[in-house]
């Protein structure tokens, strides 16, 4: 039977350790918890990394975290050769927070180039030194230079980003606040918009990944290719870092 994990990531994407509870161990050795700082993959954010301390000081590490028979369910996947804790062990959680950092700067930084080329987005993929984006474009009339430029302004500028929840209702009448063109949000109700500015004047966007909370803590982004990826499709890569000058 499918957990309800408590995403404590969701409400404060900035908690490096906390403490929980497992409450099963599932047929391939996965740890679910009552509640988790860890982030599942999905949304083209990879899930975290990490370690799970016992009671007696030993630690658990934590290779990969994924989903389970439904998105609340949240599994802590070991590395090879850990001991399992015995359900109902409390522990205390701590994530890889340099890799999550670099993760959540990341993935705010795909919000931003959303912004700068407002077409449809058929993938995304973040990691921690470079992240792309694919856009339904039939030619790009983007210059790596400028597409840098106007996402370094963003940058600069400050912009608070922060979460706001709104009903099916409200969405299905602001069909223009989705973007992907392939992962629809389903209709559980509530859906958690991501938004950019005051007043989310830059960008609101429906995200469940992890954020940072302005956009000058994205720091130095530059856009390191656009590639071609069939007719109706431009890949846009972007790393950490000022614009390699050759
Ligand atoms: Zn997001």
């Amino acid at each position: 039977m499918a957990q309800r994990t408590e995403a404590l990531f969701r409400d404060d994407a900035y908690l490096s350790t906390a403490e929980a509870q497992v409450v099963a161990i599932n047929d391939r050795g996965g740890i679910l918890l009552d509640r988790t700082i860890f982030y599942a993959t999905s949304g083209g954010q990879p899930g975290d990394t990490g370690m799970l301390e016992r009671a007696d000081g030993s630690r658990i590490a934590i290779a990969a975290t994924m989903t389970g028979e439904t998105k609340d369910e949240i599994i802590h996947v070991p590395a090879p050769e850990q001991a399992l804790p015995a359900v109902g062990e409390k522990l205390k959680l701590d994530i890889d927070w340099r890799r999550r950092h670099l993760l959540m700067r990341m993935h705010s930084a795909c919000h931003l180039l959303t912004v700068v080329c407002p077409f449809p987005i058929t993938g995304a993929a973040v990691a921690e030194d470079d992240s792309r984006v694919d856009f339904d474009i039939p030619d790009a009339g983007f210059s790596k230079e400028d597409v840098t430029a106007r996402l370094m302004e963003l940058v600069r500028a400050n912009h608070p980003v922060f979460t706001r929840l709104i009903t099916d209702e409200e969405l299905s009448a602001n069909p223009g606040l989705v973007k992907s063109k392939n992962v629809p949000p389903v209709g559980t109700g509530r859906i958690r918009l991501v938004c950019i500015g005051e007043n989310a004047s830059i960008d609101s966007q429906p995200c469940g990944g992890t954020h940072v909370k302005s956009t000058g803590e994205i720091g130095e982004i530059h856009i390191g290719k656009i590639e071609k990826k069939g007719r109706e499709n431009r890949r846009f890569r972007i790393r950490f870092g000022p614009m390699p000058t050759n």
